[in-house]
């Protein structure tokens, strides 16, 4: 049996590290946006497919027989692709999401339906702003002049992106000690998020809370509909073992 994990998160890592030394072939896909990933154990491949076209005669070329979409929440576009391509060729497909963050007691969140809904909101919240967004998307807030940006990212951003910006380059996971030193230290009184979920990134939102800080939070993209979806790595586990053993397509669960 053939799996192909679309990855670039901790779960998707954590899927191969979990399927190794089991009788599958797992080859784990990344995009290539960052220059030095952090590889999952197995097969790698790296780079696009060719949109949707392209991943179905991946699919059949290699003779996959199950996909896991393991991909960032804010990753739309491969899902929706996988979904085309799954149904497309017939290979069960199943999406591994790690739930959203919702708020808690104390927290002052304010919700962005995207990045230039959350450059819209700033001006009115803060002054010092630590975006957390990546480094793709920038753009959304560099023509905001009179705010002073904390940019963290994996990568160095290139233009174009706020005038006034100090980059920070770290990859999570963070600690809560670490993220309430870096907010009192730059003075930041603004926090902007991308709802991705998970424990690795979350200590900002403590933090935040703590220091009685703002957070603008991007709702996540939509994803494609029908797909079966299980949250933990584990999960995705029983899944495989279900398709294997049934060699048919069943629920999440
Ligand atoms: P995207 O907008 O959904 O995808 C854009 C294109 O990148 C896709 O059409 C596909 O190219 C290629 N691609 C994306 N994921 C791929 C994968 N796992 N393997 C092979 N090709 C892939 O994705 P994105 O937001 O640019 O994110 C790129 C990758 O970074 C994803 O794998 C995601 O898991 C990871 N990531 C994203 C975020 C985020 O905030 N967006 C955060 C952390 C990690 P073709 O059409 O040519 O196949």
């Amino acid at each position: 049996m053939h799996v192909l994990i679309l990855g670039g998160t901790g779960e998707a890592r954590r899927l191969a590290e979990l399927l190794t030394g089991r009788a599958l072939r797992v080859t784990s896909s990344l995009a290539g946006r960052v220059a030095a990933p952090r590889l999952p154990p197995g097969e790698v491949r790296i780079g696009g497919f060719g949109g949707a076209d392209g991943l179905a005669a991946w699919l059949r070329e290699r003779e996959v027989d199950a996909v896991v979409d393991a991909t960032h929440p804010f990753a739309g576009t491969i899902s929706f692709n996988a979904a085309l391509a799954a149904a497309a060729t017939r290979v069960p497909l199943l999406a591994l999401r790690r739930p959203g963050w919702v708020p808690g007691e104390g927290d002052d969140w304010h919700e962005a339906g995207s990045l230039e809904d959350a450059a819209t909101l700033l001006p009115a919240l803060g002054r010092r702003v630590f975006l957390t967004t990546g480094r793709m998307g920038l753009a959304a807030f560099a023509d905001l002049d009179d705010l002073w940006f904390l940019v963290r990212s994996v990568d160095a951003p290139e233009p174009p992106h706020p005038a006034r910006m100090e980059v920070l380059l770290d990859r999570g996971p963070f600690s809560l000690a670490g993220e309430r030193e870096l907010l009192l230290r730059h003075r930041i009184d603004v926090v902007v998020t991308k709802d991705s979920g998970g424990a690795a990134t979350a200590p900002k939102l403590a933090a935040a809370r703590q220091a009685g800080v703002p957070v603008v939070v991007v709702r996540r993209p939509p994803v494609p509909e029908g797909v079966p979806t299980v949250a933990e790595p584990e999960q995705a586990v029983r899944w495989l073992t279900d398709v294997r053993d049934q060699g048919s397509f069943p629920d999440a669960g």
